[in-house]
């Protein structure tokens, strides 16, 4: 279930630190190390999925429970009302850094546009 060269099932097992602020039985959630805005929270799955291209259909439900877990999360960190954004990033193309799957929870601060702009 866990990859031994990754770092997230690191901070899952706890064999290096994360500020945690949410966790369940198949979910859990950490402060980034480098954020991006006042509130950047990774949203994860304890088992280890790299990416949304390996989602199978029996994961459905612990992505669900990670739209749950970010719902909740920015109700607590005061950013429901104000507004966030919920950010997956998948492959090179897409950003992708760490290849164990997670969802950037992103707020306290306008976000902008969606992208940068740039000529395509
Ligand atoms: P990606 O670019 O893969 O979507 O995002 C990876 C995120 O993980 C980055 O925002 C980066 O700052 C964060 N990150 C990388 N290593 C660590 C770490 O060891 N601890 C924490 N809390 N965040 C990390
Ligand atoms: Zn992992």
């Amino acid at each position: 279930m866990h990859s031994p060269d990754c770092i997230f099932c690191k901070i899952i097992a706890g064999t290096i630190p994360g500020q945690k602020v949410f966790e369940s039985d198949r979910v859990l959630a950490f402060r980034d190390i480098a954020p991006a805005a006042p509130v950047h929270i990774l949203i994860i799955p304890k088992k280890h999925i790299p990416s949304m291209n390996d989602l199978a259909a029996e994961d459905a439900a612990v992505i669900g429970e990670i739209m749950l877990a970010a719902q909740q999360l920015a109700r607590e960190e005061g950013i429901a009302e104000s507004g966030y954004r919920l950010i997956n990033n998948c492959g090179k193309e897409g950003g992708q850094v760490v290849y164990h799957i997670h969802f950037h929870l992103l707020g306290g601060r306008p976000l902008g546009e969606l992208l940068a702009r740039q000529a395509l």
